[in-house]
């Protein structure tokens, strides 16, 4: 439950210096915002990977489960300690934050880049499928925070949440799917295949990973 987790009223009012201190300016503000979203990051594989590949991108890992996302910032803090290249991993952080409500207290419209679902939660049972991370309504979200041209990947090892998150994704008008050809070419695709913790184990077990990237496309004209 998420009784207890605290929203900003809007992106202004997160004070984003505590998670990027060293992007923290002279009077104060950040000179960066965040820019990479891995949803329901778990342990942290992908944000820790993202960082050194975008080293110039704000990575933030947002995950539910007090534990874990208090492991991931123990594991982000000392990396960044024990870094000797300059500011390596000051630029990922982590937040306690439920994905699934008020995204856009967090962002504001078109500010992100890309967006991560690594494996997320299959949520087998039928009525529990509006919990699914990816439904209709909270990809209208999701395509409020995401510039235009902005990604989403999805990788699952459960075929029957890839045909869900597909299906969503395709009749979503903001959307568009990107091919097998562009999924082969992009480095994130390979980087969220293999560095994260859940992906790890279906690799370590021989499963199938199942992969859809959509691009934001631009609103209609009105
Ligand atoms: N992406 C990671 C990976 O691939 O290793 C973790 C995958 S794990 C199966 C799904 C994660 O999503 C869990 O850590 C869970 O706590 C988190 N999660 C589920 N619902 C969430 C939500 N609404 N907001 C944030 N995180 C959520």
């Amino acid at each position: 439950s998420d009784h207890s987790l605290d929203y900003p009223t809007s992106p202004d009012d997160m004070d984003w210096t505590k998670l990027y201190p060293y992007y923290k300016t002279q009077d104060g503000k950040i000179s960066k915002q965040v820019e990479i979203a891995d949803i329901g990051c778990g342990f942290g594989g992908l944000t820790v990977a993202l960082a050194t590949q975008y080293p110039e991108s704000l990575i933030l890992g947002m995950e539910i489960r007090v534990q874990v996302s208090q492991y991931v910032e123990d594991r982000l803090l000392a990396l960044r300690e024990n870094s000797r290249v300059k500011g390596e991993y000051q630029n990922a952080a982590v937040i306690r934050a439920n994905a699934m409500k008020f995204l856009p207290n967090f962002f504001k419209k078109g500010q992100l880049s890309k967006m991560f679902f690594c494996f997320p939660d299959p949520q087998f049972k039928q009525r529990k499928h509006k919990a699914r991370i990816v439904t209709t309504t909270l990809l209208s979200e999701y395509a409020f925070v995401l510039k235009e041209g902005g990604i989403i990947y999805t990788i699952t090892d459960v075929l029957d949440l890839h045909n869900w998150m597909v299906k969503h994704l395709d009749a979503h008008p903001l959307f568009e799917r990107l091919d097998k050809d562009w999924e082969e070419k992009d480095d994130c695709v390979k980087i969220m295949t293999v560095s994260t913790e859940e992906g790890k184990k279906v690799s370590r077990n021989h499963g199938s990973k199942y992969i859809a990237c959509y691009r934001r496309v631009a609103d209609p004209e009105l």
